[in-house]
């Protein structure tokens, strides 16, 4: 199953303070059977996050939130073998210089054909991006989308960051960097009812 919402507070050390929604069918998604709700709390977010570059582009969008205590937002993609799937992330400041991270749902369509299955091997020939879930094969420089793949989806990948997502995600650190405006996908409800699962889960 894949999640359709998932929060997770952090602290500026990256500890995960508190996780809710359907944090267990995302650490599946990505990679970490180990990163369950129950053991993951007060561990690093970085330690459950595949690929060097993935763990220092999200290590800078938490950073910067926290600096300048401005929301971010990035869209990306967590695909199933059957699904495409987009999310988008909003990392918002907190009180105590801690951040909170949400994963929202947005849209969702099939594959046709259905994806092969994969799994994550470090030591795999083929890449796939962490941020879009395109592929590159083997030595190549191409990306290729899930959407274009058809039955050519490698079973085994490691985990890195395609040049346009890498180009998205430093542009948007910078535009919060910059000060420019972010609309807040977080709207006065939404936070009550964070704050509401979060007081039910103590
Ligand atoms: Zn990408």
């Amino acid at each position: 199953m894949k999640f359709q919402q998932v929060y997770a507070v952090v602290d500026s050390e990256f500890r995960l303070l508190w996780v809710g929604g359907e944090w267990d069918e995302f650490a599946l998604q990505n990679a970490a059977q180990h990163a369950l709700a129950n053991h993951v709390l007060s561990t690093s977010l970085l330690a459950h996050i595949a690929g060097e570059e993935t763990r220092e582009l999200i290590a800078s969008m938490v950073g910067t939130v926290l600096k300048t205590k401005r929301p971010l937002r990035m869209e990306y993609r967590c695909d199933s073998p059957n699904m495409a799937r987009a999310y988008l992330l909003t990392i918002q400041p907190m009180k105590d210089d801690r951040a909170l991270m949400v994963h929202d749902l947005k849209d969702a369509w099939h594959f046709s054909p259905p994806l092969n299955r994969w799994n994550y091997d470090p030591q795999a020939r083929d890449c796939k991006c962490s941020f879009c879930g395109d592929i590159r094969f083997g030595v190549t420089q191409e990306w290729t989308s899930c959407d274009d793949i058809g039955d050519r989806h490698p079973a085994l990948v490691y985990y890195e960051v395609c040049n346009s997502c890498r180009e998205a995600a430093t542009k948007v650190v910078e535009d919060v960097l910059r000060g420019d405006e972010v609309s807040l996908a977080l709207d006065d409800d939404r936070l009550s009812e964070v704050r509401q699962a979060r007081d039910h889960s103590e």
